[in-house]
């Protein structure tokens, strides 16, 4: 069983409980404007290029059969629209200037790399999946998620909760802690900023909660688009509602998802006015009682 991995990160102390190994899958429903890995958000094939990397080697140039690498007085173009997403320039790249954004990779060597810091877990640490959205990949998340557990390994999920209801109960037996995001509260914002209302993904976090598992809500803050009166409220209430909620997590926005998003070619992003400041975020989190 191969998965999509943009990237897999060991001994993460702020992705669950413990030490954990976090494991980055590509695929998600949603288009957050402020999205902090945009490589993960679509299914397909996607190349990276670094222009700060290139050394004019012109090792891709001679690569591609596509004729899409294009050198001129020392500069070189990388022109997508001629691209075939072959990534045999990448092979060629000696720098890693051109890089694909996730490489298919077997189950069961997602589970070795994890249990290699099996000595560090002790009785709290694992495998975290994030993303993306985990639950992009269906059924296939699960199963990898019931292989950490048969290896001994506690489960958490980073996940934007907007998934089928059949994936619920799949997920509460393989999942010991979520780490749910709440983008919004408001509906129409949440539409606005992220592509789809939140009504689904609070069906879902309800019907989860019907079950033994651990829910830290986690809060993005973006200035001038959810950090209010309204929304910390709003949050104060959603977590009180909950029978197996942990704690709130506030994620401050920051820009670091705009560099990776010019390399994938994509305009927009790095938002420096959605920063909110130090203030701002202790108002909130007065307001939210936390
Ligand atoms: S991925 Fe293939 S087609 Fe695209 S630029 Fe590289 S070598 Fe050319
Ligand atoms: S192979 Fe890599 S380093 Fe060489 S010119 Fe192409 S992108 Fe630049």
């Amino acid at each position: 069983m191969k998965l999509p991995v943009t990237r897999i990160q060991r001994f993460s102390t702020h992705d669950g409980a413990g030490v954990r190994t976090v494991v980055f899958l590509k695929g998600c429903p949603l288009r957050c404007a402020w999205c902090h890995n945009p490589e993960t958000q679509r299914m397909g094939r996607e190349m990276m290029y670094a222009a700060g990397k290139c050394i004019g080697c012109r090792a891709c140039e001679a690569a591609c059969p596509r004729g899409a690498h294009l050198f001129s007085n020392g500069a070189h173009v990388y022109d997508r629209s001629a691209c075939a997403l072959c990534m045999a320039c990448a092979d060629a790249c000696p720098t890693q200037a051109l890089t694909p954004a996730a490489q298919e990779m077997e189950a069961e060597e997602m589970i070795s790399i994890a249990l290699r810091d099996r000595a560090f877990y002790g009785r709290e640490g694992g495998i975290t999946l994030s993303g993306g959205e985990p639950t992009a990949q269906g059924e296939a998340a699960v199963k990898l998620l019931a292989m950490a557990k048969a290896a001994g390994m506690t489960t958490a999920m980073e996940t934007c909760g907007h998934f089928a209801p059949a994936l619920v109960a799949p997920l509460a037996g393989t999942v010991d802690e979520f780490l749910w995001d709440v983008k919004d509260t408001d509906p129409a914002r949440h539409k606005r900023y992220v592509g789809v209302d939140n009504a689904q993904i609070l069906r879902n976090l309800r019907a989860l909660d019907q079950y033994e598992v651990r829910i830290v809500l986690r809060c993005i803050l973006v200035r001038g688009v959810n950090l209010n009166t309204a929304h910390a409220r709003a949050v104060r209430e959603l977590f009180a509602s909950l029978r197996h909620g942990v704690r709130v997590d506030l994620l401050p926005y920051h820009p670091f998802g705009s560099q990776k998003g010019e390399q994938l070619g994509r305009e927009g992003g790095g938002r420096t006015d959605w920063i909110p400041t130090r203030e701002e975020v202790e108002d909130f989190r007065r307001e939210a009682g936390l």
